[in-house]
This record gives structure tokens, C-alpha cells and sequence, in this order.
């Protein structure tokens, strides 16, 4: 299942050459070309899966076993002090390469990055309404 046009399909099968820290029969790791620190890495399916919804669910799970393993293989390599693991879905959410990929960010004191977003608030009414609509979904 590859996609002729997309760019992970071809780096993930070894078609376009990577900077890869981690390959098995499902997926390949490979250092992000725009890091937000030292180590910023991708999960990547070797099949084509557009985003998190397409992903078959033990896949998905492998997914994040994999980048699990990564993290830990930047912990004893570069030893930062925290992890975000971020994964974009559609445009509008940040998504840029409609491949799934999971980032595994490495986090550093001081690294100047902001992975996040602005809070707001929730009342207790518009909890209950969303619950409300959500149990109706
Ligand atoms: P997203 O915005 O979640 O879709 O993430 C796509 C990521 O892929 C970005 O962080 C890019 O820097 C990265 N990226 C795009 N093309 C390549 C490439 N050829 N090799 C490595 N990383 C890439
Ligand atoms: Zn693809």
C-alpha cells in the first residue's frame, strides 16, 4: 500500500535516502530535515496511511511502541530533560505530509522551542454540554 506521489512512501521504503536511526519490517525512524532540537526524529509505516484515522488500530500501536523505543534511545544518547510526542492530523492541525508520522521531540533546558497551546477556560455548563453531545456522537 505506497502512494507514488508521497515523499514518506518513498523515504520510508528506502527510495529517497534518509538520516534513519531505526528500521524493522513496518516502520522506518528518521531524523526530521526542520528539527525543533537535537535528535527530533519520525515514526513513519512503511504503508501509506494518511492520517490517524486511517491507520489500522494494531499498527497504531506499534506506532507508538516504536516511538516509545526512540525516545528511549535518545534518553541514554543525549539525555534531555522531557519528550513531546506530537502527532498532526489534517492542515489545519499543523499537518504538512499526509503520510501518519509520530514526532518524537527531544526536549532540552533553555531549547527556546514552544510546543503547545493557548489555554482557555471551561465552565462547568459547557463540560456538561460537550460531554452531552459527545455521548450522543
Ligand atoms: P507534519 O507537519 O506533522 O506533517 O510534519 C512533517 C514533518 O516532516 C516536518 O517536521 C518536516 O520538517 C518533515 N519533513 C518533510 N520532508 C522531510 C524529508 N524529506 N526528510 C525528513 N523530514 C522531512
Ligand atoms: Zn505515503
Amino acid at each position: 500500500m505506497r502512494d507514488e506521489q508521497c515523499i514518506f512512501c518513498k523515504i520510508a521504503n528506502g527510495e529517497i535516502p534518509s538520516s534513519t536511526i531505526f528500521e524493522d519490517e513496518k516502520f522506518r525512524v528518521f531524523l526530521d530535515l526542520g528539527p525543533a532540537s537535537k535528535g527530533h526524529a519520525l515514526v513513519v509505516p512503511k504503508d501509506h496511511y494518511e492520517n490517524l484515522f486511517a491507520m489500522p488500530e494494531d499498527l497504531l500501536g506499534e506506532a507508538f511502541t516504536t516511538a516509545k523505543k526512540t525516545a528511549e534511545k535518545m534518553r541514554a544518547a543525549f539525555h534531555p530533560a522531557g519528550f513531546n510526542i506530537v502527532q498532526n492530523n489534517g492542515p489545519v492541525a499543523g499537518q504538512t505530509v499526509f503520510h501518519f508520522h509520530i514526532h518524537v521531540i527531544p526536549r532540552y533546558e533553555d531549547d527556546g522551542q514552544k510546543i503547545g497551546w493557548a489555554p482557555g477556560s471551561l465552565t462547568p455548563e459547557a463540560a456538561a454540554e460537550i460531554c452531552a453531545e459527545l455521548e450522543k456522537a
